[in-house]
């Protein structure tokens, strides 16, 4: 069995986001850049699954500009196969995303789809449950624990009331939480050797698929700054100040 995993370049979870000053979007000149951390869980998941045999082959995919190579690079030094490469703009929207990754199942036909459970830039979490419906394929979102079995996939979910355990047909698409596991990092040799792996390139056009966007962006602000705290003295003090300045009680 082949997995595919998306891979996407967002800012470094460390970053602080700052917005810009139009309030068009947020700033992305010479921030840091990294994988998004969802994605190296199932970049993670894929390679277990491969040295427990249950996969032949991991394959990373990533949507975006040039610099994606990179991305796709840490991935291959984390131990994936082989990589794919799709130039596109950095805004690209969910639908356009899963549709392009669509036309690469079609051309790869994986066994299993690993996509994260969402991105730390849009907070989307909607390419893998898009991807699932374009293909007509089960799909198991949220997923903490995963175990391949033939044609049927175990899976526990993280629900809102505790975890929920299925099982799915293969082939299929899961979307991994942060439960799942930990990510390794990759060693300076796999670091080295990942540079010699197979990076295919591949256009938009050649997907043929329209990517034109179908969201307007109106307006990006800051999150309101917070007031800052009072400390009471007493439980006495805390209630009147509810009952009577915060009008809460
Ligand atoms: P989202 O729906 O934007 O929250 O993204 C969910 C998941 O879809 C990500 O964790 C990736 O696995 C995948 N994905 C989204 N955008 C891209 C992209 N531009 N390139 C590759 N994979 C992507």
């Amino acid at each position: 069995m082949k997995v595919l995993v998306p891979v996407k370049r967002v800012i470094d979870y460390n970053v602080k986001v700052r917005v810009k000053a139009d309030n068009s979007g947020v700033e992305l000149a010479n921030v840091k850049m990294a994988m998004n951390p969802f994605d190296e869980i199932a970049v993670e998941q894929a390679l277990r699954l491969k040295e427990a045999s249950g996969a032949e082959e991991v394959v990373v995919v990533s949507i975006g500009p040039a610099q994606n190579q990179e991305t796709i690079r840490t991935a291959l030094a984390m131990g994936a196969d082989r990589g794919i490469h799709i130039e596109a703009s950095h805004d690209i929207e969910p639908l356009a995303v899963a549709k392009l990754l669509k036309a690469v199942v079609e051309r790869e036909t994986p066994g299993l789809v690993l996509v994260g459970k969402q991105a730390i830039d849009d907070d989307c979490n909607q390419t893998g449950q898009m991807l699932a419906a374009l293909l007509g394929w089960a799909q198991g979102t949220f997923v903490s624990a995963l175990e391949v079995a033939g044609d049927k996939a175990k899976i526990v979910r993280e629900v809102d009331g505790g975890l929920e355990h299925l099982e799915i047909q293969m082939p299929a698409i899961v979307s991994v939480d942060l439960r799942l596991n930990e990510p390794r990092y990759a060693s300076l040799p796999n670091i080295m050797k990942a540079k010699k792996k197979p990076l295919d390139s591949l256009t938009v056009d050649e997907l043929g698929v329209d990517i034109n966007p179908r969201l307007t962006i109106v307006k990006v602000e800051e999150p309101a700054a917070r007031e800052a705290g009072i400390k009471v003295a007493d439980v006495k003090e805390l209630v009147e100040k509810l009952k009577n300045e915060a009008k809460v009680i």
